[in-house]
């Protein structure tokens, strides 16, 4: 369905911006509502660094999600540019969603969202995510807690496990019900406004994130320099293809890249092992992948090097 063709009365579209503290599970909730991973999840915080916009399609309406870095104080240039994307993206979408850590009480980070949307005149709905952490007993005052800061504006809340994918449906419900009428913006078919070479390279930085610790994470940025499809031979002559794909993993210091590569290269096997199966289920199909790794000292407060990589000042 495209932006002119007819849509059905009473069709719904809209643009939905998830914001929140770094590390409340904006990304995993993402892809709980489409329902395939777009965007990448960590337990490292501020992992985010892309605004990636994934879109669902239902039958009443089309939803298009606006994952965003997470709010937080910067410290450097790369830092400062996260957060101006997810400031900006407040004023550009027709509803919110503020995602809060539902297993602890407010903290002065989520006050702080909170007024930077209180000053905005937008339906938010907030998500007190993670609950399978929170016993029992505590339900009542924490869903009161958060009530409580939000009286004067009258917003809903709605308590969710976005690991566990518990209240999707109805959330997605609830979301379409603050939609305005509207035809579809994209096709139904397609879930991210990503391109591929994006989300390819995200998956290579979710399992640089999953397997090394403290220094590394934040260091790192990944390019895909080619993807090209190249045909495999099976025994009995049918020939099919696959995607090979050859990446550039950027660390800031030499030492970095020791770890990386790891002993006799074992690291980066793991990593390469772990990024290609993500990738077939991305791709749908078989997937060659053959990574480089490249020192470039501080990339992260390069103007030059973050729009080559793809953070552009916006
Ligand atoms: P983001 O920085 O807000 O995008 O957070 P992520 O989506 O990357 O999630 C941060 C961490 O929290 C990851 O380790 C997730 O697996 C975890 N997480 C996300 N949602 C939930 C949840 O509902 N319950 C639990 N227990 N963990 C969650
Ligand atoms: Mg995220």
């Amino acid at each position: 369905m495209s932006l002119f063709e007819s849509t059905q009365e009473g069709h719904k579209s809209g643009f939905v911006a998830l914001i929140g503290r770094p590390n409340v599970g904006k990304s995993t909730l993402i892809n709980k509502l489409i329902g395939k991973k777009i965007a990448i999840t960590s337990p490292v915080a501020q992992t985010t660094r892309n605004r990636l916009r994934a879109i669902l399609t239902t039958e009443k309406a089309q939803l298009i999600f606006v994952d965003t870095p997470g709010i937080h104080k910067p410290h450097h240039l790369l830092g400062e540019r996260l957060v101006e994307s997810s400031r900006k993206v407040i004023g550009e979408v027709d509803c919110i969603l503020f995602i809060v850590e539902g297993c602890q009480e407010p903290g002065k980070g989520d006050l702080f969202i909170l007024r930077l949307l209180q000053n905005q005149n937008l339906p938010v709905i907030i998500i007190l995510n993670k609950w399978d952490l929170v016993q029992e007993d505590q339900y009542e005052t924490r869903i009161k807690e958060y009530r409580d800061l939000v009286r004067n504006n009258n917003w809903p809340t709605f308590c969710c496990s976005a690991l566990a994918g518990n209240g999707c449906d109805e959330l997605i419900k609830h979301i379409t019900n603050f939609l305005p009428v509207g035809p579809c913006f994209y096709p139904s078919n397609v879930m991210s406004d990503q391109p591929e070479k994006i989300l390819l390279a995200e998956l290579v930085r979710e399992q640089v994130l999953l397997h090394t610790k403290e220094e590394v994470p934040h260091s790192v940025a990944v390019k895909i320099d080619r993807i090209e499809e190249v045909p495999i031979k099976k025994k009995k002559g049918s020939d099919t293809n696959r995607t090979a794909v050859l990446a550039t993993v950027f660390v800031e210091r030499k030492s970095q890249k020791g770890i990386l590569i790891g002993k006799g290269g074992s690291m980066l096997k793991t990593i390469g092992c772990g990024a290609r199966l993500q990738m077939q289920k991305l791709i749908n199909g078989p997937v060659y992948l053959e990574l480089f790794v490249k020192v470039v000292t501080d990339w992260r407060s390069k103007p030059a090097r973050l729009a080559e990589l793809g953070y552009e000042k916006i």
